[in-house]
């Protein structure tokens, strides 16, 4: 069983059509997809459709912008029914914040002498509801300015760099709280990658006890010694342990479908336990496609 829970379409930031991600990871053999776009379900129908077509199980999942305090967290909430208001209320609030923030990136972008227009990101946008960074690189890509994504985040819009703009990330613990109502499961999302304060153990303990189920140890951005670390404390604290690529269509160098997967055994268990938060929960929640 090879099993991929934390990928990207074009709902958000992936330059694939959700049909297109699910067929590739048909395609790449994996058994299991997780589609997990930016702060959205726009993509699981379409996605789940696809699963129904090729013979692929997925789950439905979305990674939320948090943040904890003023360190970023993005949470890996699956199978929360996408209707709860508190939730959606909250992913509102961050799609808003990402749509404000696209004319300030672009002003900083322009007195860098860049001519780039509002115009120019929505096209590349290409109508997902979750405009992030990668969608202004693309721009920066078709206008010429830049070969591809990493030298425009490099260049402009990464951590430190002259056209990076903040923008509105839930707070970690209420979200956690509102995936568990909401009837799913919150994995942290890459917890030591990109960031200058790596998440503690005590850090990690304190959002279990806020309800959430595991951490995604194998990801790209973690090194051997950070796994094993990382593996360590999910162990103590009794958290379910998950690999993932991360993948988003060809946006993303080394991020190929299946690069990381997740243990059968540990799907098993968030399967359980995403079982168990429904049933406390009393909601409607996405059914795993076994197409
Ligand atoms: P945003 O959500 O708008 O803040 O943008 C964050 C997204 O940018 C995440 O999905 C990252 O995967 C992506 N990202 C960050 N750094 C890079 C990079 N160097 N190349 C490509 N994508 C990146
Ligand atoms: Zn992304
Ligand atoms: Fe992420
Ligand atoms: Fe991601």
């Amino acid at each position: 069983m090879r099993i991929d829970l934390h990928t990207h379409s074009r709902a958000s930031d992936g330059t694939q059509t959700p049909r297109e991600l699910v067929h590739a990871a048909a395609a790449a053999g994996l058994d299991v997809l997780a589609i997990t776009d930016h702060d959205t379900s726009a993509g699981w129908a379409e996605a789940a459709e696809a699963a129904d077509e090729c013979g692929i199980e997925l789950v439905r999942g979305m990674e939320i912008s948090t943040k904890h305090g003023r360190r970023g967290v993005h949470l890996l909430a699956y199978l929360p029914d996408p209707t709860y208001a508190p939730l959606l209320d909250e992913l509102s609030s961050v799609l808003d914040g990402r749509r404000a923030r696209v004319p300030m990136m672009l002003d900083r972008l322009r007195a860098l002498g860049i001519d780039i227009g509002a115009d120019d990101v929505r096209r590349a946008a290409r109508g997902t509801a979750a405009t992030g960074r990668p969608h202004v690189a693309d721009a920066l890509v078709t206008l010429g300015v830049v070969a591809d994504r990493t030298e425009a985040f490099d260049r402009f819009l990464g951590a430190g760099r002259p056209a990076n703009v903040d923008r509105y990330a839930t707070p970690l613990l209420d979200t956690i709280r509102h995936v568990a109502a909401a009837g799913g499961v919150s994995v942290i999302a890459h917890p030591w990658g990109r960031s200058l304060h790596r998440l503690s153990e005590a850090d990690l303990a304190g959002f279990q006890d806020a309800g959430l189920s595991g951490l995604e140890v194998d990801h790209q951005d973690h090194d051997p010694q950070a796994r094993a670390e990382l593996r360590a404390i999910a162990n103590n604290l009794g958290l379910v342990v998950t690999g993932s690529s991360d993948h988003h269509g060809a946006g993303k160098n080394d991020h190929e479908l299946g690069v990381n997967t997740t243990a059968p055994d540990q799907y098993a268990r968030l399967l359980e336990l995403a079982a168990d938060a429904a049933s406390a929960a009393g909601r409607a929640t996405p059914e795993i496609i076994r197409g």
